[in-house]
């Protein structure tokens, strides 16, 4: 068993991780960044960096090198909701810097974040390092066991992160205790291709069946919610009237759904809405899904998990560098964070239950009287849009930048 030592273990290197780990690397901060995969490719994770996300990169100096990778902007989210055009966020009535949404795949988005961490000799990045348990001393969290490809190891450190998503194993073994918000469906998720003659939509929903489509530049990929636990029951009517569904509601799609040849063509996703009540111990803290997952509606968890790091950055990085941390401090992220996230999941609920409240249901659905509403007025779609693509109070990057 090897055994090192340094001032915070991350574990996992999602946005929230691998933000995280670039911030306190950049104030000059021992950080180790332990991920269980091999690499970011895996075409499960949502795409929208949103402009919160995009004016992080601009305080950090990053954003023009960052948008170089390739990427697809939207301005205007539309949707067909029962056959109905509807305008969902308008970006461009933002006063942010970037007002558009910037589709990019995950792996690129968090690539960068790694090449960008690299720059700085603090930052260290291990991959296929899969955390499996906490090391405990005295009620206090002082490090990780894991496991390599070349055997377990043990890391101490004066600060463990959990940013490993909403299946954490940290914050399992943590044993800080979790309310469960419950989630009505879990998504199919795939890939089909896409023709420059198609219509730009996020979502298309009608008679009880949604589909969300992110633009991959030369594909979809596409999210098709289903009411939870009945992913049994769908797959045992078969392939083919799964894909009957996607035509119904996306006719435009009806040459192409053959390339989801059987269910090996699709991935279940399992939607969790949870947080938890206190988000850290002494040694240990909680960020982003780990701390609170989020349902893919608007597209928001990526970016609320950024701004979590950017504020545990900002509150943390003295501490750290002083050897100082202690609970309070943790328990200054949790102030500034918990109550975005719960404004943020609470409005996610009312946007599911407004789009999507039919999902499972049969018959023809009219968009529901408030989008309707909404959509013929100018203000509501100015706020909706400030939710989704700012958030609620917006973190700016207030760590100090060592020269690398
Ligand atoms: C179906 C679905 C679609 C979504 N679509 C979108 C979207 O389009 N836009 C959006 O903003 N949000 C979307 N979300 C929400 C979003 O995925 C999350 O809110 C966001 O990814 C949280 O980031 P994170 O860094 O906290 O966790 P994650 O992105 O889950 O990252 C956690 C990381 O930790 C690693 N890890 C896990 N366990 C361990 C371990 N034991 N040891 C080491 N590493 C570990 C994982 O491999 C992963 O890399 C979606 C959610 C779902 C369920």
């Amino acid at each position: 068993m090897s055994t090192s030592r340094g001032t915070c273990c991350i574990v996992g290197g999602g946005p929230a991780g691998m933000m995280l780990g670039y911030l306190l690397a950049r104030a000059g901060i021992e950080v180790l960044v332990l991920e269980k995969h091999g690499d970011f490719l895996r075409d499960f994770r949502g795409d929208t960096v949103h402009p919160s996300t995009l004016e992080t990169m601009h305080e950090l100096g990053l954003l023009e090198e960052f948008l170089k990778r390739s990427h697809q902007r939207i301005s205007q989210v539309r949707a067909r909701i029962g056959g109905e055009p509807v305008v969902l966020g308008n970006i461009s009535y933002l006063r942010t810097r970037c007002r558009f949404m910037a589709l990019m795949p995950q792996w690129d988005f968090l690539d960068f974040l790694s090449e960008q961490g690299r720059r700085y000799p603090t930052f260290h990045l291990r991959m296929q390092t899969e955390v499996l348990g906490l090391i405990e001393e005295q009620v206090r969290i002082v490090g990780i066991r894991a496991n390599t490809p070349s055997g377990p190891i043990e890391v101490r450190a004066d600060l463990v992160v959990g940013a490993d998503g909403r299946n954490s194993v940290v914050r399992h073994c943590s044993g800080l205790a979790i309310e469960d918000l419950g989630a009505p469906t879990d998504a199919f998720w795939m890939r089909l291709s896409k023709r420059p003659e198609d219509p730009q939509l996020f979502v298309l929903a009608d008679r009880g069946k949604l589909l969300a489509m992110l633009d991959r530049g030369d594909y979809w990929q596409c999210g098709f919610p289903i009411l939870k636990g009945s992913a049994e029951e769908v797959q045992r009517r078969g392939i083919e009237q799964f894909r009957a569904g996607i035509v119904e509601i996306a006719p435009f799609l009806r040459d192409r759904v053959t390339e989801l040849r059987d269910w090996n063509d699709l991935r279940l996703l399992t939607v969790r809405v949870n947080r938890l009540r206190q988000w850290y111990r002494p040694g240990l803290l909680c960020i982003g899904d780990a701390a609170h997952a989020m349902s893919p509606v608007a597209g928001i968890g990526i970016n609320l998990a950024i701004q979590d790091a950017v504020a545990a950055a900002n509150i943390l990085a003295r501490p750290l560098r002083e050897g100082t941390v202690t609970a309070n401090d943790l328990a200054k992220v949790q102030r500034r964070r918990a109550f975005p996230t719960r404004i943020t999941q609470r409005l996610q609920e009312v946007i599911r239950k407004q789009v999507g409240r039919d999902v499972g249901k049969s018959g023809t659905a009219r968009p529901p009287w408030p989008v309707r509403l909404l959509e013929r007025t100018t203000l509501p779609c100015r706020l909706r849009t400030r939710f989704v693509g700012v958030g609620i109070r917006p973190e700016h990057v207030k760590t100090p930048g060592v020269c690398r």
